[in-house]
């Protein structure tokens, strides 16, 4: 595991719990609008894992849950025996995905290891490529859809609103595809703070306002009725 960074508490990450946030260095994924860069391309500032174990033995008792975000958590080889002995020290999980590795995530799934899930579909399947993306299939992401909205255990999809990314066309189709998702999040985008591609923002227009906002969610909750803006 390559962990890039905790946050030792957090009230707002995992629904309903006052859980850590640790964060994986790595991410196959080049979103211009990425707050995270610290934690996309190396080098990174990596904690021992041993350190967090040991950080989340001192706080069993005042932690209900552990998330586990990115960059992007699947890409780490050690990643199920990582929740595994979480998992035993007694945390539920929240696993933070950009869906570019079902197979992970079902694995995960399949052996009870994580106890949330949340992905982003951050535009259409067909347009990550190359706007978000060097190397990922649209049927890799669809896939990641399908065996959430599946699993069984609580979810949410997410998308960050900004163009040339979203549209009311473009959340029209990925409410589509999310169709009976448990909850649907738009979040509004920005800019501020540090991103990975401010360059990418020049000379264009991305910024969503409170409308079209509202038409977003009102389009999304034809087909999830959870649907909110954050
Ligand atoms: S926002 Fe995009 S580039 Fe940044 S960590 Fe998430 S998936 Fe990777």
């Amino acid at each position: 595991m390559i962990i890039g960074g905790i946050q030792k508490n957090s009230l707002i990450d995992f629904p309903a719990k006052i859980s850590c946030v640790i964060f994986t260095a790595g991410c196959n994924f080049d979103c211009p609008y990425c707050h995270n860069p610290e934690l996309v391309d190396p080098p990174f500032t990596t904690i021992n894992p041993e350190e967090i174990f040991a950080f989340l033995n001192k706080r069993k008792s005042l932690l209900d849950g552990v998330v586990i975000t990115g960059g992007e958590p699947t890409l780490q080889k050690n990643l199920f025996d990582f929740c595994t002995q979480i998992k035993s020290m007694g945390f539920p999980i929240k696993l933070d995905t950009n869906g570019s590795h079902p197979d992970t995530v079902q694995n995960l799934i399949k052996n009870h290891l994580i106890d949330y899930i949340a992905m982003d579909v951050k535009t259409i399947p067909e347009k990550y490529i190359p706007l978000l993306a060097k190397n990922t299939k649209a049927e890799t992401i669809r896939e990641s859809i399908l065996i959430i909205i599946n699993s069984g255990i609580p979810h949410e999809f997410r998308t960050t609103c900004l163009k040339p990314f979203i549209d009311n066309d473009i959340i029209y189709e990925i409410s589509r595809i999310i169709k009976g998702a448990d909850l649907y999040v738009l979040q509004k985008g920005n800019l501020e703070n540090t991103i990975l591609h401010p360059e990418f923002f020049q000379n264009r227009e991305w910024q969503v306002n409170a409308t079209e906002m509202e038409n977003f969610q009102k389009t999304a909750s034809v087909f999830i009725k959870n649907t909110i803006i954050r």
